[in-house]
Formats: structure tokens, C-alpha cells, sequence
């Protein structure tokens, strides 16, 4: 995988090997198993792999941050690893969970209690919420806040093996209620859940906050740089404040980045499992979404999505990048490396009057204009073709370079063709087109220099299969849906993201198309569906235009 361009990140990571701070870098992505990753965590994924790669003997862990039992299942585990992976990035050794250091989170607690530096409250929670102040006024101390230590590790051990009700204690941090960063107002430790958990079974009745649990795992595994979004930037005292309370060996040190933000899509977890458990998408991977699953399955590439992060770069402002600029990474890398076809997606008959009835033939098309290497493939054709309806038009005025009455185009490999006259069926619809074809123009060329101006694509109606090709469009229809509310975003919802077109006419090779994807020439990149596409039933994607045609 290509090196990524430096950034203010990698400032920082070259002054402290400079400087002898570290000698090894160790980053890690951390993502929570309660959803599919999408293409904004792409960006934390080749930011901190990127760094892993581009840095000697340096590693990046992937760490399952799983301290939220019920919301996250195996599904989800094994989905984020295949995603990782597809990307083109390798954890190697450094499969981690948070859960496997519940038994050091909590003896890391218990330290801190010791220290008289946290305490088991017993408010309720709406108490908790009031003696918390807020942007304008200080919290004020919870009547539990002097426990002394004793009272408060048997509490704690006591929660632990569930004596309690969810929400009867709390265990908090004491450091100062009147702090001006709210995050600093004794904030919470461990919350009681009655519930098992994937890794750890029955063990636990209580769980770690984030806020803990992430700066002391981070420590545990001697992460030297521990990248996560800007909405963190707020919370980098507290992350410090526990590592120095505790005296961890190692103290990582946090860094802000902004998010990715993508405009005609959502991209916080919660939206998008209101979208696959409404019904709104076809599930995770449904290609409109912004998963890396479904743009898989879209056909977006790997190298495409990484080009895409390595340009947009790193930095700490926020803004809303425009699908266009993922799209033009797309198009590059589909351009260079998908072999070119010949589809019809609406077909009507083409048939040349003067070609005979009883002959084919096989005529050779480039696989690749600008890679000769690519070689040439076999096309059979016939009398009767497929082309595109909108290649004829009736009375056309004279910048019309396709079919029309008296007019010759070129059929692409193929013959000058020059439309006679049409059918027509009952409700006055074109049903097929008629020609006449010069057999000296074989391969597409007239020795008498004639000029033709317009190339169509086609298909031999006797050797064309069949196909069903779904053409997607942005899934909102306004640029900024995340900014609309809760209730409201849905109804941004484009109803015409998909549009499923029937009895494509292909070229035959394209039957074992297999996962490659292809430029039907003018039309587009497609690529076989991977869930619905059968031998039998071809399904195939538009995974982009071939130029951006959208909104300019
Ligand atoms: P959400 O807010 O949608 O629930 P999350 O940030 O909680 O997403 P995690 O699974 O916790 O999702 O994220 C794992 C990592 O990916 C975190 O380090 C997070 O900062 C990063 N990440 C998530 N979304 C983005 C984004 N849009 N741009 C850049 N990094 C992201
Ligand atoms: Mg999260
Ligand atoms: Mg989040």
C-alpha cells in the first residue's frame, strides 16, 4: 500500500522519534462492535494503519472496545474485521478487547478509591444530573462523596457481584464538582448492568465508562499515540487525569482529528440502524449506503476509498466533503484497471436489411483503450443487434450523431450502418430499427475516409444475455441530512435512489464477469451484485458514471 502524505499528526509522531520521546509508534483503531463501519471511520482505519505502515517497527492494534453489553453482538465483530482486512490492513498479533482487561480496569479503580480519588454515589440519576450544574453554574457535591474507603471498595466489590439494581450506586471519580470543563465534574467509572456479556459471560454486573476504560486500555498497551475525533477534545483532561492519578507505566498521548462528514448520506451509527431496521435500505450492505459493506458490494474499490483518504488529508477542522470528490477517486481507479464491455441497458432491435439471415461473425474489440496489454476479446455479431433506444431519434436535427433516417453511425468494432426506416407497433412506439450496413468498413473503418461522426455501442441479439442492472443515485435528496432532526432526516430520503432496469442486453462475456468490475463504454462501471446476481439471473450495479453528470 502506497505511503500517505504527512499531516500535523505525523508532525508530532517525526519530533518525538526525533526528540527519542519514542522509538516505536503504536496506534490503534478502536471501534465499538454496535454497528457496520462506514466510510468515515475509513479515515481513522488508514490514519492510524497508514502510520503503522509508514513507521519502522511500528504496529497498530485493532481493539474491540466492548464494554457495552447489549449493543453489541458478533455479528458486528466479524463484519468490522472483514472491512479492516478488505481495506488492505493487518493487525497482525494485535486483536485486543477492551473486556479482556475488565480484571485490571478494576483493580486500576480500586487504586483509585485508595487514593481517595473516587467514590461510590448513591444518588438517583436524576439527582446526579442536577448536582452537576452546568455551563453557568457549578455542580455541588453529592452527600456521598466522603465515604470513606473501606465503604466504598465494599460497594464497589458488592456492585460488582450484583447486590444491586441498575442505577442504585455509581462509581465516580472525585476531582472537582465545580470544574468549568463538565467532563471533570466527578464523572463516572462504572455503571451497574445486570447483563452478560459476549466475552466475559455472567462474571460482571458492572461496566467501565468510556472515558476510563479508553485512556487505561490505551496505557495497558503501551499506544504511544491515541488519534480519535475532535468531539474528544474536551474530554483530553480526564484521559490525562486518570493516567496521572494512576501512574500508568506508559501515558499515550491523545490527539484530536476531525471527522469525516460526507454530504447526501448519514454516517452516525445510530441513523443508519434507524435506516437498516426501518426497512428504508436492504440491510447493511445495501449499495447506497455509506458502509464500507455496501460500497463493496456497490463496487467500490479498496484502493479507491484509501486514495480518497490520503487526499482529503487530516486536520482539525470540521467541514462536509462533497460525494464527488469520492467519486472522482473512484472513477480514477476504475478508469486505469476495469476491462471495457458492450451493454445495451434499454434495448430495441437493430436489424441490417442487407447483412444475410444465416451469417455471424466474430469481430475483436480492445479490452482497455489506454493498456494494449490488456488485449483484445472476441464479439460475435449478426443481423439482428440491440442498441440503445435513445441512440435513434425520429426527425433528428442535424447535431444528432446517432440513428435517424438517411443518417450513418458507426457500430463500435463493428460496420458503418445507415438507417433506412423504423417499425413501429400499434400505440406508435419504435419497435426496431432498420439499416443497411457497408461491408467495407469492417473493424470500423472506411477506406475511402469518410467521415463518421458517431460511435454507438451494441450487441448481437442471437449471443446477448440477459441482465437486471440497478442504477444508484444519492440516497438523500438534500446535501446535509444530519443537520435536519431526529424525526425529520427520513423524510429527506430520495425516492428515486435506485432505479432497477430489466432485460439489459450484455455482452456475452460478461456472463462470468465474476467480481471484476467493468466500464460498459458509455454508460458507466458496473460490477455483478455479490448477494442477488446468479448465473441464471444476472444482477449487476452501476457503481458510478462515467463523468459526474450530478446537480452541475
Ligand atoms: P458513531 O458516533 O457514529 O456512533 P463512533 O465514533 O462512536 O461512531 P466507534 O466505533 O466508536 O464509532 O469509532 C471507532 C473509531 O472510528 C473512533 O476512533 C472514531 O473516532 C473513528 N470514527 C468514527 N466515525 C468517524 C468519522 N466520521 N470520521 C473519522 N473517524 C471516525
Ligand atoms: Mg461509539
Ligand atoms: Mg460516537
Amino acid at each position: 500500500i502506497e505511503s500517505s502524505p504527512s499531516n500535523f499528526i505525523r508532525t508530532i509522531i517525526d519530533a518525538d522519534i526525533a526528540s527519542g520521546k519514542h522509538q516505536q509508534v503504536i496506534t490503534r483503531f478502536p471501534p465499538e462492535p454496535n454497528g457496520y463501519l462506514h466510510i468515515g471511520h475509513a479515515k481513522s482505519i488508514c490514519l492510524n494503519f497508514g502510520i503503522s505502515q509508514d513507521y519502522n517497527n511500528s504496529v497498530c492494534h485493532l481493539r474491540f472496545d466492548d464494554t457495552n453489553p447489549g449493543k453489541e453482538k458478533s455479528e458486528y465483530i466479524d463484519a468490522i474485521k472483514e472491512d479492516v482486512q478488505w481495506l488492505g490492513f493487518d493487525w497482525g498479533e494485535n486483536l485486543h478487547h477492551t473486556s479482556d482487561y475488565f480484571d485490571q480496569l478494576y483493580a486500576y479503580a480500586v487504586q483509585l478509591i485508595k487514593k481517595g480519588k473516587a467514590y461510590v454515589d448513591s444518588l438517583s440519576a436524576e439527582d446526579i444530573r442536577l448536582y452537576r450544574g452546568n455551563l453557568t453554574e457549578p455542580g455541588k457535591n453529592s452527600p456521598f462523596r466522603e465515604r470513606s474507603i473501606d465503604e466504598n471498595i465494599d460497594l464497589l466489590e458488592r456492585m460488582k457481584n450484583g447486590e444491586f439494581a441498575e442505577g442504585e450506586h455509581l462509581l465516580r471519580a472525585k476531582i472537582d464538582m465545580a470544574a468549568p470543563n463538565i467532563n471533570m465534574r466527578d464523572p463516572a467509572i462504572y455503571r451497574i448492568k445486570n447483563m452478560s456479556h459476549p466475552m466475559t459471560g455472567n462474571k460482571w454486573h458492572i461496566y467501565p465508562m468510556y472515558d476510563f476504560a479508553h485512556c487505561v486500555s490505551d496505557a495497558i498497551e503501551g499506544i504511544t499515540h491515541s488519534l480519535c475525533t475532535l468531539e474528544f477534545e474536551d474530554h483530553r483532561p480526564l484521559y490525562d487525569w486518570f493516567l496521572d492519578e494512576l501512574q500508568t507505566p506508559v501515558h499515550p498521548q491523545q490527539i484530536e482529528f476531525s471527522r469525516l462528514n460526507l454530504d447526501y448520506t448519514v454516517m452516525s451509527k445510530r441513523k443508519l440502524h434507524e435506516l437498516v431496521e426501518g426497512g428504508y435500505v436492504n440491510g447493511w450492505d445495501d449499495p447506497r449506503l455509506p458502509t464500507l459493506s455496501g460500497m463493496r458490494r456497490r463496487g467500490y474499490t479498496a484502493n479507491a476509498i484509501r486514495d480518497f483518504c490520503s487526499r482529503i488529508g487530516v486536520t482539525k477542522k470540521d467541514n462536509i466533503v462533497e460525494m464527488s470528490v469520492l467519486e472522482n477517486s473512484l472513477r480514477e481507479d476504475l478508469d486505469d484497471n476495469s476491462p471495457r464491455a458492450l451493454a445495451v441497458l434499454d434495448p430495441i432491435k437493430l436489424v441490417i436489411d442487407n447483412y444475410p439471415e444465416d451469417q455471424e461473425e466474430i469481430l475483436r474489440g480492445v479490452n482497455h483503450p489506454k493498456k494494449p496489454e490488456q488485449g483484445q476479446r472476441d464479439i460475435p455479431f449478426s443481423k439482428v443487434l440491440y442498441i440503445e433506444r435513445s441512440d435513434y431519434m425520429e426527425g433528428a436535427p442535424k447535431k444528432f450523431f446517432r440513428l435517424t433516417e438517411g443518417r450513418e453511425v458507426r457500430l463500435r468494432f463493428a460496420y458503418y450502418v445507415t438507417c433506412t426506416h423504423v417499425v413501429k407497433d400499434a400505440n406508435g412506439e419504435v419497435t426496431e430499427v432498420h439499416c443497411t450496413y457497408d461491408p467495407e468498413t469492417r473493424g470500423g473503418k472506411s477506406e475511402d475516409g469518410r467521415k463518421v461522426k458517431g460511435t454507438i455501442h451494441w450487441v448481437s441479439a442471437k449471443h446477448s444475455v440477459n441482465a437486471e442492472v440497478r442504477q444508484y443515485d444519492r440516497l438523500f435528496s438534500i446535501p446535509a441530512p444530519a443537520s435536519e432532526s431526529d424525526q425529520d432526516y427520513k423524510t429527506f430520503i430520495n425516492n428515486e435512489s435506485v432505479q432497477v432496469l430489466k432485460n439489459c442486453q450484455l455482452e456475452a462475456s460478461l456472463s462470468t464477469a465474476g467480481s471484476s468490475a467493468y466500464q460498459f463504454e458509455r454508460q458507466g462501471y458496473f460490477c455483478q451484485d455479490s448477494v442477488d446476481s446468479t448465473p441464471e439471473n444476472l444482477v449487476f450495479n452501476r457503481i458510478v458514471t462515467l463523468r459526474d453528470s450530478w446537480a452541475k
